[in-house]
Parts: structure tokens; C-alpha cells; sequence
């Protein structure tokens, strides 16, 4: 599957829920409106949809949310999408969670083929974290973690760097995901939902960073659009996310689906395709492939986040704010 750019699209993002048991400050209001439940998709029309997308060549797929524990149903959805895994044409099948419910699931996600979680930390202190997440217990978040790395899964810590709220923390950070040998990344936070009036651009991070540990390029990549640096002291990758500063369209492999079966080709654009009509219309699988190849050929150029040079906020260049939040395309 190409875009009309020549970009490979391989990578989706599937959102299987846009609820939450947290409500993190810069991603979702208290009294946020969910999709209501006549809206979604069921699990087996996400595994059908996610199963033509392995077909046209998506080979990586990252479950998330919203909080993709909340689903019910979510292992088993994980569970049918394992099948794919190895000859089944899927290379990759990972989980972002905020960790409030995976010590239950450690074990048996990697039983199912997982072998990575990305985890959400944006601080270690617990008054912090229960301000940042507005109802998060850090204990519980740091049991998961604990379980999900003694059951044998890959730890990758994301942090979302917010200006005056944790970024007095990023070595802490550093230091402990070191010591527990996670990976972590810090990511910009980014005008979805939110006016990202805390952002920091990853410079300033990396500045502060090098103050105290001692950081060399990393010509290291993943399948996601992080970029690396190698820390000395504790001999671990730091990724940096900067759609803001540094934004990585070009080499954008990334498609997004909603738990409302509509496909966004970029996070950044508000252009997007129902997918239920042609998937509902017909048992084949025709209408709907037809419906992705003419999504995925226009994906957009790029995202329109940047920063405002005079008060260094992110801004879009067509409208302040996407009020679309990152909790209904995933992130
Ligand atoms: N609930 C899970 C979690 O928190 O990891 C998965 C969904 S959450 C939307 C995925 C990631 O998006 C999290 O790392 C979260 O911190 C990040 N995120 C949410 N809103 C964001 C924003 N406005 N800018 C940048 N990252 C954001
Ligand atoms: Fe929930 Fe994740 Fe959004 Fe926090 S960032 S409110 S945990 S979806």
C-alpha cells in the first residue's frame, strides 16, 4: 500500500476505545463525551478490518486507546489479531496503556504472541501523577509495569513532556527506566484536544538531559517516528518524539483507526474515511479494500502542528486546536 507520495503505510493504530479510566489533564476534560456504543464497531468487525489491513500489507499493529483494558472483550481481540503473527503476514503486535490494569493480563499477552507494552508514566511522584491523570494511583501503574517486565515483556516508558508540571523530572526518569531496564521516550505534547500550553520542544529536553548524563546520536530507529540518542550512564536508548520541532511526515508509515471504524491517514489532519458502510455492505471484502486504497492514496503530505515563533506554543497553521482528542485515534 503506497500513498500517492511514494510512503509505505505498514503501521496501524488501532483505538479500540476512546474510554479511559484516567483522564490526563492535556488529552481529556472530566466530563468528556465518549463515542456511544451503537457507534463502534464490534470486536469482530475490528478484527475483520484489521485483518484486510494485513492483507494490503500493514504488518505492524499497536492496540490502544482511550485505555485499551477498558474494551470489554479487549484479550479477546488481541487474542484473534495473534493469528496473524509470524506467517500470518504481522510482524508486530503491541499495546499502549495508561498500566492501571495490566498486571492482570502480563502473563498471558505474552502467551498470546505480545512482546512489547508501552507504558505511560509522565511522573514518579505519586501527588504528581494523581494531579497529571486527574484519578491515576503511580503504585498501581508501577505493579503493572513490575508484572508486565517479570512476565517477559519489553517495557517502553512514554513520557509527555509538560512545561512547569514534570519537567523538573526527565533525568528522574532517565535514571529509573535505566535502572529497570525499560526504554523510555519523551514526547511533545501536541494541540489535540488540549491548546498545548505546556509544550517544550524535545531541544530544550535533550539540553537538560545532557547537562546531567552523557548522550551520544543513536543512528538506532523503530518502526515509530521516535528518534535516539545512547546515555553513557545507563547504557540505555532515550527516544524523542517531536512532531512539533522535528516533524517526521515524510517518513510517515501510520495509519489510525478509530473504534468507530473510521480511518484518519494522518493524526494531524482532520481528513477521514467511515469504513463501516463498505464493510457492512457486503460480506467480501471488496467495497472495503476498494475504500482503503482510495483513503491511503490521499494521506496527507504532512500534519499542519507547528510552534508560534513569537510565544513558542504549537499551533496548527489552519486552526489553534484539533478538537479531535488523542484518546480517539490512539496514540
Ligand atoms: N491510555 C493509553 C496511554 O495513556 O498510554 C493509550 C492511549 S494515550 C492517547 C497514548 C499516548 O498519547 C500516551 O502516551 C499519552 O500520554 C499520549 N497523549 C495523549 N494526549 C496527547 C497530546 N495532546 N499530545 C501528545 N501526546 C498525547
Ligand atoms: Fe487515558 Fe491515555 Fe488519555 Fe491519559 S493519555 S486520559 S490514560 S487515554
Amino acid at each position: 500500500m503506497f500513498d500517492q507520495f511514494g510512503r509505505r503505510v505498514t503501521s496501524l493504530r488501532l483505538s479500540v476505545t476512546d474510554r479511559c479510566d484516567l483522564r490526563c489533564f492535556y488529552c481529556m476534560t472530566e466530563s468528556v463525551t465518549f463515542t456511544s456504543r451503537r457507534e463502534l464497531c464490534s470486536l469482530e468487525e475490528l478484527d475483520r478490518l484489521c485483518g484486510v489491513f494485513i492483507q494490503l500489507g500493514v504488518c505492524k499493529i499497536r492496540l490502544t486507546g482511550g485505555e485499551p483494558f477498558v474494551r470489554k472483550g479487549f484479550m479477546k481481540l488481541v487474542r484473534l489479531l495473534s493469528r496473524h503473527l509470524g506467517k500470518g503476514g504481522l510482524d508486530e503486535l503491541t499495546i499502549t496503556t495508561n498500566g492501571i490494569r495490566l498486571s492482570q493480563h502480563a502473563v498471558e499477552l505474552l502467551e498470546i504472541g505480545v512482546r512489547r507494552v508501552n507504558v505511560s508514566v509522565d511522573s514518579l511522584r505519586p501527588d504528581r501523577f494523581l494531579a497529571i491523570t486527574r484519578h491515576g494511583r503511580l503504585a498501581r501503574v508501577l505493579d503493572g509495569i513490575t508484572a508486565a517486565a517479570s512476565a517477559g515483556l519489553r517495557i517502553r516508558i512514554n513520557t509527555v513532556v509538560l512545561a512547569g508540571i514534570n519537567e523538573d523530572e526527565l533525568i528522574e526518569l532517565v535514571l529509573w527506566s535505566g535502572d529497570h531496564g525499560y526504554d523510555i521516550c519523551f514526547i511533545e505534547v501536541m494541540p489535540l484536544g488540549s491548546s498545548g500550553r505546556y509544550y517544550m520542544p524535545i531541544s530544550q529536553v535533550q539540553t537538560q538531559l545532557a547537562q546531567r548524563l552523557t548522550l551520544t546520536a543513536s543512528d538506532y530507529r523503530s518502526s515509530g517516528p521516535a528518534h535516539y540518542v545512547h546515555c553513557a550512564e545507563t547504557g540505555q536508548r532515550i527516544g524523542f518524539i517531536a512532531p512539533i520541532s522535528r516533524a517526521f511526515c515524510e517518513s510517515c508509515d501510520r495509519i489510525r483507526l478509530t473504534c468507530a471504524g473510521t480511518l484518519f491517514p494522518c493524526l494531524g489532519q482532520e481528513q477521514s474515511v467511515d469504513l463501516r458502510p463498505p464493510m457492512r455492505r457486503s460480506k467480501t471484502n471488496t467495497l472495503l479494500v476498494t475504500a482503503i486504497a482510495e483513503a491511503l492514496w490521499h494521506k496527507p503530505r504532512g500534519h499542519s502542528f507547528s510552534s508560534d515563533p513569537v510565544s513558542n506554543q504549537p499551533v496548527l497553521t489552519n486552526q489553534p486546536v484539533l478538537t479531535r482528542r488523542m484518546s480517539v485515534t490512539g496514540g
